[in-house]
Protein backbone atom coordinates (compact mmCIF):
# COMPACT_ATOMS: atom_id res chain seq x y z
CA UNK A 1 0.00 0.00 0.00
CA UNK A 2 1.32 3.79 -0.49
CA UNK A 3 -0.18 6.46 0.79
CA UNK A 4 -2.21 8.46 -1.98
CA UNK A 5 -3.32 12.33 -2.28
CA UNK A 6 -6.63 13.00 -3.36
CA UNK A 7 -8.24 16.66 -3.25
CA UNK A 8 -11.54 16.34 -1.16
CA UNK A 9 -12.34 19.42 -1.66
CA UNK A 10 -13.10 18.43 -5.38
CA UNK A 11 -15.06 15.59 -6.24
CA UNK A 12 -16.29 14.43 -9.72
CA UNK A 13 -19.49 16.48 -10.92
CA UNK A 14 -22.12 13.45 -10.23
CA UNK A 15 -20.91 13.18 -6.82
CA UNK A 16 -21.23 17.59 -6.23
CA UNK A 17 -25.08 16.49 -7.93
CA UNK A 18 -26.31 14.03 -5.48
CA UNK A 19 -24.85 16.03 -2.81
CA UNK A 20 -26.71 19.03 -4.01
CA UNK A 21 -29.95 17.44 -4.03
CA UNK A 22 -29.24 15.65 -0.79
CA UNK A 23 -28.77 18.75 0.75
CA UNK A 24 -33.20 19.08 0.49
CA UNK A 25 -33.80 15.55 1.25
CA UNK A 26 -31.10 14.20 3.37
CA UNK A 27 -30.34 10.48 3.27
CA UNK A 28 -31.45 8.11 5.80
CA UNK A 29 -30.67 4.93 6.78
CA UNK A 30 -33.99 3.38 5.24
CA UNK A 31 -34.01 5.40 1.87
CA UNK A 32 -30.06 4.33 1.44
CA UNK A 33 -31.25 1.56 -0.97
CA UNK A 34 -33.51 3.74 -3.35
CA UNK A 35 -30.60 6.56 -3.66
CA UNK A 36 -28.36 3.58 -4.31
CA UNK A 37 -30.29 1.97 -6.98
CA UNK A 38 -30.79 5.42 -8.54
CA UNK A 39 -27.31 6.65 -8.32
CA UNK A 40 -25.45 3.79 -9.45
CA UNK A 41 -26.35 3.85 -13.37
CA UNK A 42 -23.66 2.55 -15.37
CA UNK A 43 -22.61 6.53 -16.56
CA UNK A 44 -22.21 7.54 -12.78
CA UNK A 45 -20.24 4.31 -12.23
CA UNK A 46 -17.82 5.39 -14.73
CA UNK A 47 -17.22 8.47 -14.03
CA UNK A 48 -16.38 8.04 -10.54
CA UNK A 49 -14.17 5.37 -11.40
CA UNK A 50 -12.47 7.14 -14.33
CA UNK A 51 -11.93 10.05 -10.98
CA UNK A 52 -10.61 7.07 -8.92
CA UNK A 53 -8.25 5.79 -11.55
CA UNK A 54 -6.79 8.44 -12.54
CA UNK A 55 -5.72 8.99 -8.27
CA UNK A 56 -5.04 5.18 -8.43
CA UNK A 57 -3.54 4.83 -11.76
CA UNK A 58 -5.88 2.07 -11.79
CA UNK A 59 -4.48 0.06 -9.11
CA UNK A 60 -6.26 -1.16 -5.91
CA UNK A 61 -5.86 0.91 -3.38
CA UNK A 62 -5.17 -1.88 -0.62
CA UNK A 63 -2.77 -4.30 -2.46
CA UNK A 64 -1.71 -2.51 -5.34
CA UNK A 65 -2.54 -4.75 -7.90
CA UNK A 66 -3.61 -3.64 -11.43
CA UNK A 67 -6.40 -5.62 -12.02
CA UNK A 68 -6.39 -6.03 -16.10
CA UNK A 69 -7.11 -3.25 -18.23
CA UNK A 70 -9.33 -1.74 -15.36
CA UNK A 71 -12.29 -4.42 -15.79
CA UNK A 72 -12.30 -5.71 -12.39
CA UNK A 73 -12.09 -2.66 -10.35
CA UNK A 74 -14.32 -1.78 -7.65
CA UNK A 75 -15.21 1.66 -6.46
CA UNK A 76 -14.77 0.62 -2.66
CA UNK A 77 -16.69 2.37 0.28
CA UNK A 78 -14.13 2.44 2.65
CA UNK A 79 -16.44 2.77 5.80
CA UNK A 80 -18.89 0.48 4.69
CA UNK A 81 -22.24 2.10 2.99
CA UNK A 82 -24.29 -0.80 4.70
CA UNK A 83 -22.51 -1.69 7.81
CA UNK A 84 -23.37 1.94 9.67
CA UNK A 85 -22.58 4.83 7.34
CA UNK A 86 -25.50 5.22 4.89
CA UNK A 87 -24.16 8.80 5.45
CA UNK A 88 -21.15 8.49 3.57
CA UNK A 89 -22.42 6.54 0.55
CA UNK A 90 -21.74 9.62 -1.57
CA UNK A 91 -19.16 10.87 0.31
CA UNK A 92 -15.63 11.44 -1.91
CA UNK A 93 -13.57 11.07 1.03
CA UNK A 94 -15.13 7.56 1.55
CA UNK A 95 -14.65 6.20 -1.70
CA UNK A 96 -11.21 4.09 -2.84
CA UNK A 97 -10.35 2.05 -6.00
CA UNK A 98 -9.96 -1.51 -5.16
CA UNK A 99 -9.67 -4.75 -6.60
CA UNK A 100 -12.66 -7.15 -6.86
CA UNK A 101 -10.79 -9.38 -4.24
CA UNK A 102 -10.06 -6.93 -1.99
CA UNK A 103 -13.52 -5.44 -1.89
CA UNK A 104 -15.06 -8.83 -1.24
CA UNK A 105 -12.34 -9.73 1.63
CA UNK A 106 -13.55 -6.23 3.28
CA UNK A 107 -17.14 -6.22 2.48
CA UNK A 108 -19.06 -4.47 5.47
CA UNK A 109 -16.13 -4.90 7.67
CA UNK A 110 -14.72 -1.81 9.85
CA UNK A 111 -12.65 -2.97 12.52
CA UNK A 112 -11.81 0.02 15.09
CA UNK A 113 -9.43 -0.18 17.68
CA UNK A 114 -10.28 -1.09 21.36
CA UNK A 115 -11.54 2.04 22.74
CA UNK A 116 -13.20 3.37 19.37
CA UNK A 117 -16.57 3.87 18.85
CA UNK A 118 -18.65 3.46 15.23
CA UNK A 119 -20.27 6.86 14.96
CA UNK A 120 -23.51 7.75 14.16
CA UNK A 121 -24.66 10.41 11.69
CA UNK A 122 -22.23 13.23 12.26
CA UNK A 123 -24.35 16.90 11.88
CA UNK A 124 -22.24 18.56 9.97
CA UNK A 125 -21.20 17.06 6.63
CA UNK A 126 -17.83 18.96 6.38
CA UNK A 127 -16.91 16.80 9.29
CA UNK A 128 -16.99 13.79 6.88
CA UNK A 129 -14.15 13.68 5.52
CA UNK A 130 -12.07 10.73 6.43
CA UNK A 131 -9.25 13.03 7.75
CA UNK A 132 -11.43 14.63 10.50
CA UNK A 133 -10.90 14.93 13.77
CA UNK A 134 -14.57 12.99 14.23
CA UNK A 135 -14.16 10.06 12.08
CA UNK A 136 -10.17 9.25 13.28
CA UNK A 137 -11.38 9.70 16.79
CA UNK A 138 -12.95 5.70 15.77
CA UNK A 139 -9.78 4.92 15.85
CA UNK A 140 -10.38 3.08 12.60
CA UNK A 141 -7.63 -0.45 12.36
CA UNK A 142 -8.12 -0.75 8.24
CA UNK A 143 -5.31 1.37 6.94
CA UNK A 144 -6.49 4.04 4.00
CA UNK A 145 -3.97 5.18 2.08
CA UNK A 146 -5.75 8.56 1.33
CA UNK A 147 -5.26 9.35 5.64
CA UNK A 148 -1.98 8.26 5.55
CA UNK A 149 -0.50 10.73 3.23
CA UNK A 150 1.65 13.36 4.73
CA UNK A 151 -0.41 16.20 3.18
CA UNK A 152 -3.51 15.31 5.42
CA UNK A 153 -1.31 15.80 8.70
CA UNK A 154 -4.06 13.41 10.07
CA UNK A 155 -3.52 12.52 13.78
CA UNK A 156 -4.97 10.43 16.28
CA UNK A 157 -4.62 9.68 19.74
CA UNK A 158 -2.21 12.61 19.00
CA UNK A 159 0.07 10.16 16.75
CA UNK A 160 0.73 10.97 13.40
CA UNK A 161 -1.11 8.04 11.32
CA UNK A 162 0.89 8.40 8.54
CA UNK A 163 3.59 7.23 6.46
CA UNK A 164 2.45 3.88 5.69
CA UNK A 165 5.67 2.20 6.33
CA UNK A 166 5.02 2.85 9.85
CA UNK A 167 2.64 0.01 9.73
CA UNK A 168 3.70 -2.58 6.84
CA UNK A 169 7.43 -3.90 5.71
CA UNK A 170 7.60 -6.32 3.11
CA UNK A 171 9.96 -9.17 3.25
CA UNK A 172 12.18 -10.33 0.54
CA UNK A 173 10.02 -13.67 0.34
CA UNK A 174 6.83 -11.25 -1.00
CA UNK A 175 5.34 -11.88 2.64
CA UNK A 176 4.57 -8.24 4.19
CA UNK A 177 4.66 -7.85 7.77
CA UNK A 178 2.83 -5.59 10.30
CA UNK A 179 4.43 -3.03 12.69
CA UNK A 180 1.27 -1.88 13.99
CA UNK A 181 -1.93 -2.90 15.40
CA UNK A 182 -3.18 -1.24 12.11
CA UNK A 183 -0.49 -2.55 9.79
CA UNK A 184 -2.01 -6.64 11.38
CA UNK A 185 -5.26 -6.12 10.68
CA UNK A 186 -5.10 -4.94 7.20
CA UNK A 187 -2.94 -7.39 6.22
CA UNK A 188 -5.88 -10.19 7.95
CA UNK A 189 -8.94 -8.24 6.68
CA UNK A 190 -7.08 -7.90 3.09
CA UNK A 191 -5.51 -11.64 2.99
CA UNK A 192 -1.99 -9.70 2.22
CA UNK A 193 -0.31 -12.98 2.77
CA UNK A 194 -2.84 -15.49 2.09
CA UNK A 195 -3.50 -14.89 -1.51
CA UNK A 196 -0.62 -16.58 -3.47
CA UNK A 197 -0.84 -14.53 -6.77
CA UNK A 198 0.05 -11.64 -4.30
CA UNK A 199 2.80 -12.86 -2.88
CA UNK A 200 4.06 -14.76 -6.16
CA UNK A 201 3.89 -10.98 -7.82
CA UNK A 202 5.46 -9.48 -5.13
CA UNK A 203 8.32 -11.77 -5.06
CA UNK A 204 8.70 -11.68 -8.65
CA UNK A 205 10.07 -7.70 -8.25
CA UNK A 206 12.25 -8.89 -5.84
CA UNK A 207 13.70 -11.75 -8.03
CA UNK A 208 13.67 -9.69 -11.22
CA UNK A 209 16.48 -7.18 -9.63
CA UNK A 210 18.63 -9.81 -7.40
CA UNK A 211 18.58 -11.86 -11.09
CA UNK A 212 20.30 -8.98 -12.63
CA UNK A 213 22.54 -7.94 -9.53
CA UNK A 214 23.71 -11.70 -9.44
CA UNK A 215 24.50 -12.03 -13.27
CA UNK A 216 26.27 -8.89 -13.33
CA UNK A 217 28.39 -10.37 -10.27
CA UNK A 218 29.13 -13.70 -12.16
CA UNK A 219 30.34 -11.64 -15.22
CA UNK A 220 32.78 -10.08 -12.97
CA UNK A 221 34.14 -13.28 -11.72
CA UNK A 222 35.00 -13.86 -15.01
CA UNK A 223 36.00 -10.90 -16.76
CA UNK A 224 37.55 -9.24 -13.36
CA UNK A 225 36.13 -5.29 -14.78
CA UNK A 226 35.52 -3.72 -11.83
CA UNK A 227 34.27 -0.77 -14.17
CA UNK A 228 32.19 -2.59 -15.91
CA UNK A 229 30.55 -4.10 -12.71
CA UNK A 230 30.26 -0.44 -11.40
CA UNK A 231 28.42 0.66 -14.55
CA UNK A 232 25.96 -2.40 -14.32
CA UNK A 233 25.18 -1.57 -11.12
CA UNK A 234 24.86 1.46 -11.09
CA UNK A 235 21.95 0.78 -14.22
CA UNK A 236 20.17 -1.23 -11.67
CA UNK A 237 19.62 0.48 -8.95
CA UNK A 238 19.06 3.80 -11.34
CA UNK A 239 16.20 1.33 -12.31
CA UNK A 240 14.81 0.73 -9.64
CA UNK A 241 15.04 4.17 -7.84
CA UNK A 242 12.55 4.97 -11.15
CA UNK A 243 10.22 2.26 -10.66
CA UNK A 244 9.91 2.77 -7.22
CA UNK A 245 8.93 6.73 -8.66
CA UNK A 246 6.56 5.70 -11.53
CA UNK A 247 3.33 5.71 -10.24
CA UNK A 248 1.84 2.91 -13.15
CA UNK A 249 4.17 0.67 -11.56
CA UNK A 250 2.56 -1.89 -9.27
CA UNK A 251 3.74 -2.42 -5.82
CA UNK A 252 5.31 0.86 -5.08
CA UNK A 253 5.96 0.35 -1.49
CA UNK A 254 7.72 -2.78 -2.02
CA UNK A 255 9.72 -1.06 -4.50
CA UNK A 256 10.77 2.14 -2.32
CA UNK A 257 11.90 -0.69 0.47
CA UNK A 258 14.37 -1.96 -2.00
CA UNK A 259 15.48 1.52 -2.83
CA UNK A 260 15.60 2.88 0.68
CA UNK A 261 16.93 -0.72 2.52
CA UNK A 262 18.55 -2.71 0.13
CA UNK A 263 19.63 -4.50 2.83
CA UNK A 264 16.81 -6.24 3.67
CA UNK A 265 16.46 -8.33 0.08
CA UNK A 266 19.88 -8.45 -1.49
CA UNK A 267 22.60 -7.99 1.83
CA UNK A 268 22.10 -12.02 2.77
CA UNK A 269 22.65 -12.99 -1.05
CA UNK A 270 26.29 -11.71 -1.41
CA UNK A 271 26.76 -12.75 2.34
CA UNK A 272 26.37 -16.22 1.67
CA UNK A 273 27.60 -15.92 -2.11
CA UNK A 274 31.45 -14.43 -0.16
CA UNK A 275 30.81 -11.19 -2.15
CA UNK A 276 30.21 -8.78 1.31
CA UNK A 277 32.72 -6.42 -0.77
CA UNK A 278 30.63 -6.17 -4.31
CA UNK A 279 27.41 -5.48 -2.19
CA UNK A 280 29.28 -2.38 -1.01
CA UNK A 281 29.23 -1.15 -4.62
CA UNK A 282 25.82 -1.37 -4.01
CA UNK A 283 25.48 0.34 -1.47
CA UNK A 284 28.07 3.32 -2.62
CA UNK A 285 25.61 3.38 -6.28
CA UNK A 286 22.83 3.66 -4.14
CA UNK A 287 24.18 6.60 -1.99
CA UNK A 288 25.51 8.23 -5.37
CA UNK A 289 22.10 7.94 -7.15
CA UNK A 290 20.48 9.52 -3.67
CA UNK A 291 22.56 12.23 -3.55
CA UNK A 292 22.73 12.86 -6.91
CA UNK A 293 21.10 16.41 -8.70
CA UNK A 294 20.21 14.61 -11.51
CA UNK A 295 15.96 14.70 -12.06
CA UNK A 296 14.06 11.72 -11.91
CA UNK A 297 10.51 11.51 -13.47
CA UNK A 298 8.40 11.13 -10.17
ZN1 LIG B 1 -6.59 -5.38 -3.91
Amino acid sequence: MISVDKNYDDPPGVLKDIQDKLKDNPLTEYSLDKALHTFWTEKNKKAIKEALSAIYHNKCAYCECNPNVGAYTEIEHYRPKKGGYYWLAFEWSNLLLSCTKCNKLKSYKFPLKDGGNPLKKLPDSSDWKATSEPLLSEQPLLLNPEVTHENKNAYYNNEKIGPITKHLKFNKNGKVKDLSDEGKKTIELLRLNQRPELVIARRKVIKAYLKRLTEYIQDYDNSNNVNKLRDRVYHLINDVKEDAHNPEKEYLQLRRQIFNHPDDFFKKEFEDNHHVHTYELVKQCIHEIKTSRKSIRH
